[in-house]
């Protein structure tokens, strides 16, 4: 049985990083792994984030590269998201330190200058999100593919649910044949099996059992509350210090925005990730999480891929998520490597059938706590989204006052004959935030943002104020 890093016949600069970084001994995914990557075999692995998945192909990758000459590209990695891409970087930069090894990382939402430049400097290893990888592959002849020899696929399920299936296979035109490839995936729907089958010669296959079962050392729990509560339960529980700081996890981009201004309001730091924030926003956003200056990170999925803030004690799912693995996955941030974490998951009477698909993957029944002094029966001090049945049934009310008063002042015989009723140029929507245009349309920046926005009709043009003061749509897409 495999107990030391040196037990693997590592390269002795390599065994030293992981002393450093305070590895004691390999996990699960790195001892099974590591070995059969070694030898230059394929692997297709079901790893679960947190389970120490990037030191596992890292680690081998590294071990090849350190006696190579240097200046041409010889691996590639493909992750789904920046935040992601970022993270295998670091990981790569920490456990190659005492090598010569280079690597950068590709990514959209920052310059391409940079990246040409690492690409044309022919960077040992590049880490890549798919997208903006493509734009470099197609927009000149300064990336050189040619003398790859480990090619790695990283969450590719992920890349499959983004809609980067296509993309994968065009880069792969640029890769060359013979090489050795990796393939990390949590999940294996048939498309992804497909891929692997094409992709992957007599690979070592590792850990297909243990591929839906969360990070050891994770306490779980479930707090059932109504959605109109979610928030003040959150803010109880920072506030009497049940929790310190949190990773908490919304269903969407304005819940996501919602809650962190409804924290902040209530006095705890707060900021959000998710794919309408710019990169620099991102950055900024999970630097201060990880630096402690903000206590909640509140994040969508897509966004939080890849995420891994050291010793992080709770995730929070605000909404439950709809697939089991998305479960999985978040909860996979904290209790990373056989750290201990608590994960949280705040379940409203609409989502406990999620929950029921959830505990049948987890093969448990999950603890249902309720907290003590929290009123489960307050009136919520503010909705965090108007749901949109109400939204509709205000618009329709509206209009509907707005005609029966232009029938009244027609039959008062107020108006002049033949002008349309209703009042046509100037009528503004009041309530609500988008304004509409003479012509019915959407404000600028549509996007179904109820904030801002919105063109006040007959008005000066001007654009009306913002109102929810999160502004900087950005309208960028995750992982390009
Ligand atoms: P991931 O690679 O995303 O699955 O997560 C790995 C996390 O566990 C990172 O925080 C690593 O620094 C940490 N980690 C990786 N390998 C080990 C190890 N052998 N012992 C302790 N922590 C580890």
């Amino acid at each position: 049985m495999t107990v030391t890093f040196a037990d693997l016949q590592l390269h002795p600069s390599l065994v030293a990083a992981t002393k450093e970084l305070g590895y004691v001994r390999p996990t699960a995914i790195q001892g099974d792994a590591i070995p059969p990557a070694l030898q230059g075999r394929d692997l297709l692995a079901c790893a679960a984030t947190g389970s120490g998945k990037t030191a596992a192909f890292m680690l081998p990758i590294l071990n090849r590269l350190i006696d190579r000459p240097r200046g041409k590209t010889r691996a590639l990695v493909i992750a789904p998201t920046r935040e992601l891409a970022a993270q295998i970087l670091e990981d790569m930069k920490d456990l190659g330190t005492h090598t010569p090894v280079s690597g950068a990382a590709i990514f959209g939402g920052v310059g391409m200058g940079p990246q040409e430049h690492a690409l044309r400097r022919g960077t040992d290893v590049i880490v890549a999100c798919p997208g903006r990888l493509l734009d470099h592959l197609q927009s000149g002849n300064y990336t050189d593919f040619s003398a790859l020899e480990v090619l790695v696929l990283d969450e590719a399920d992920r890349m499959l649910d983004m809609g980067f299936l296509p993309d994968i296979r065009r880069i792969l035109k640029y890769v060359p044949k013979v090489r050795q490839t990796l393939f990390f995936s949590a999940t294996m729907p048939p498309p992804i099996a497909t891929l692997a089958r094409e992709l992957l010669n007599n690979p070592a296959t590792i850990a297909l059992e243990r591929q839906s079962r969360p990070a050891s050392g994770i306490t779980q729990a479930l707090y059932p509350v109504s959605q109109e509560l979610k928030s003040a339960l959150l803010a109880t529980l920072l506030e009497r210090g049940d929790m310190k700081e949190a990773l908490v996890f919304t269903r969407t981009k304005h819940r996501a925005n919602r809650l962190a201004e409804f924290l902040a309001k209530r006095g705890i730091s707060a900021d959000r990730i998710h794919g309408n924030r710019s990169q620099t926003q991102r950055t900024a956003a999970l630097s201060n999480f990880k630096d402690g200056k903000i206590r909640v990170l509140v994040a969508t999925d897509i966004a939080a891929r890849g995420i891994d803030v050291e010793e992080l004690g709770h995730v929070v799912n605000f909404d439950v998520p709809l697939v089991p693995a998305d479960y999985i996955h978040r909860i996979g941030r904290t209790g990373r490597a056989e750290a201990v974490g608590d994960a949280f998951t705040f379940v409203a009477k609409d989502e406990e059938g999620d929950i029921g698909a959830i505990e049948k993957v987890l093969g448990k029944r999950l603890p249902r706590v309720t907290v003590a002094d929290f009123d489960y029966h307050a009136k919520p001090e503010a909705k965090l989204e108007v749901p949109l049945a109400e939204r509709i049934a205000a618009i329709r009310a509206k209009k509907a006052e707005d005609r029966a008063r232009s029938q009244a002042k027609s039959s008062r015989g107020g108006s002049p004959a033949g002008r349309p009723s209703g009042g046509g140029q100037g009528q503004s929507q009041g309530q609500g935030g988008r304004g509409r245009g003479p012509g019915g349309g959407r404000g600028p920046g549509g996007g179904g943002r109820p904030s801002g926005g919105g063109r006040p009709a007959g008005g000066g043009g001007g654009r009306r104020g913002g109102g929810g003061g999160y502004g900087g749509g950005g309208g960028q897409s995750s992982g390009r």
